[in-house]
């Protein structure tokens, strides 16, 4: 069996929008990050894979100081429904922040020019729902992870979390899906990094 050991201080399972904005994170804190994904192309994978078209959000310039109607009208759809209301705020009080991250870094939030809210409501209800050209978000995620020195690595199946001597877990086993052997062992760079059992 062939084993291979990356060490990182950061691991990510799964390149998708999740695994993305966490390992640029952790990297502008000044961490040491490895993102792997199972497909061998993550720039396609997950749902986001082909491209979403709208954003959940609240622009106070848009929708008016007052995010309380916002909160209610999220919790009160169907995927409010099942989240916390902190949750719920907490997105919404974050949502323009990140995208106006996601603009200024190349994906076309402002694909008209300007904000434009259309669909994804009621007739009548609060339109919450930004518009964007999402088709290439991944493209531009890789590409803002890469900048800050993330590593990518596709064709790995995380399978199995590691854990040291305390139980803490440490890294992760992963499957290279081509040869269908144990090809790399992420490992997280652990201070007693010698308990670490990979089997
Ligand atoms: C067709 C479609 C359209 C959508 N449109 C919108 C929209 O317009 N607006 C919106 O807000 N939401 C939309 N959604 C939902 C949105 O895309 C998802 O909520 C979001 O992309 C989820 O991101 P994620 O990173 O949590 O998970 P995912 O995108 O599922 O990413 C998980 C990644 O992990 C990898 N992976 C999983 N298990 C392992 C493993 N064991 N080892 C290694 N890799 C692994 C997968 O290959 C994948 O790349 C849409 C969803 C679909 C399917």
């Amino acid at each position: 069996m062939r084993t291979e050991v990356v060490k990182t201080e950061v691991l990510c399972i799964g390149a998708g929008i999740a695994g993305l904005m966490a390992g640029i994170r952790a990297s502008e804190l000044g961490a040491k990050v490895v993102i792997i994904d199972k497909a061998g192309n993550p720039m396609r994978s997950g749902c986001s894979g082909l491209g979403n078209d709208h954003f959940q959000c609240y622009i106070p310039e848009v929708h008016g100081a007052n995010i309380e109607e916002h909160i209610d009208e999220f919790q009160h759809s169907q995927q409010g429904s099942l989240r916390s209301k902190v949750f719920i705020r907490t997105w919404l009080e974050n949502s323009f922040d990140i995208l106006k991250l996601w603009d200024e870094w190349g994906i076309p939030m402002k694909h008209k020019g300007e904000w434009e809210f259309a669909g994804h409501a009621l007739p009548g209800k609060l339109l919450t729902h930004l518009h964007y050209a999402g088709m290439d978000q991944k493209k531009v995620l890789m590409a803002q992870a890469e900048k800050r020195g993330t590593r990518i690595m596709g064709r790995l199946m995380g399978y199995e979390l590691l854990r040291d001597g305390q139980g803490h877990i440490s890294g992760a086993a992963t499957l290279h899906d081509l040869v269908s052997d144990l090809l790399e062992a992420a490992v997280f760079d652990h201070p007693d990094e010698s308990t670490v059992q990979i089997e």
